[in-house]
């Protein structure tokens, strides 16, 4: 008796495991490149005054990013949305409300990535075709989500920290450690965990941080692209 129960546990576990981890399939955290080029994501905004200092930031050292938005603050801050996209960086979906994936049924998960698709869309003029999962996070609701709305879901191989860390050192320093040709960076504008998105707190330390990251790894001789010119990198080098 003892025996079957053992086994039917082990049998439900090994069937969860098989279940996520097929739910990460399609998922990309870092790309292989031959060059010196990664790509810098900018998660949760838009969150004036901080996307708007981030974008001044990217500007003056000339480079391109990726910005994973909520839909819930890009309704409330479409300008900034456009000014983003204006700025020519990437607009990415990070869904709507930043809920958890990881058990959402696909229906809740549809309706979090379509609703922000369809506001980034009527903003930018362009459908998404990146997601980000809120918390790094999704499971198999969220993947047949993606799936049928053909959006790739992009995870990180390099992490700022910096929701645990109030002054930039700590944050570019966890980049620059970990930093290798192909990584995607990942970095926050705003604030996912807020219902009112009036109510972001500052993010001046990853602003910061983000000057001191790209004066660094541009004296190393790093090259920095949005996340959809990366993955077109790595599929040519894979020619
Ligand atoms: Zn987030």
């Amino acid at each position: 008796m003892l025996t079957r129960a053992l086994l039917l546990i082990v049998a439900l576990v090994v069937s969860l495991v098989a279940v996520f981890s097929w739910s990460y399939t399609g998922s990309i955290a870092s790309v292989e490149v031959e060059e010196k080029v990664i790509a810098l994501t900018f998660d949760d905004g838009p969150n004036p005054p901080y996307t708007q200092a981030m974008l001044d930031t990217l500007e003056k050292a000339g480079i391109k990013a990726t910005f994973f938005l909520m839909g819930r603050h890009a309704e409330a801050f479409p300008d900034q949305v456009k000014a983003i996209a204006d700025a020519g960086h990437e607009v990415a979906n990070h869904s709507y409300s930043h809920r958890l994936m990881l058990a959402s049924t696909k229906s809740v998960a549809l309706e979090e990535l379509q609703r922000t698709n369809a506001l980034l869309e009527n903003i930018t003029g362009h459908k998404p075709i990146h997601f980000r999962p809120p918390y790094g996070m999704q499971g198999p609701g969220a993947k047949l989500a993606l799936e049928q709305l053909g959006l790739r879901s992009i995870l990180m191989n390099v992490n700022g920290s910096d929701w645990e860390h109030t002054s930039p050192e700590p944050i570019a320093n966890a980049v620059l450690e970990s930093i290798t040709p192909g990584s995607i960076v990942l970095l926050h504008d705003g604030h996912g965990d807020v219902d009112d998105p009036m109510a972001q707190d500052s993010r001046s330390a990853s602003v910061e941080a983000t000057a001191i990251i790209i004066k660094s790894l541009q004296n190393q001789g790093y090259r920095f692209v949005t996340v959809s010119d990366l993955l077109q990198l790595a599929a040519a080098t894979d020619d």
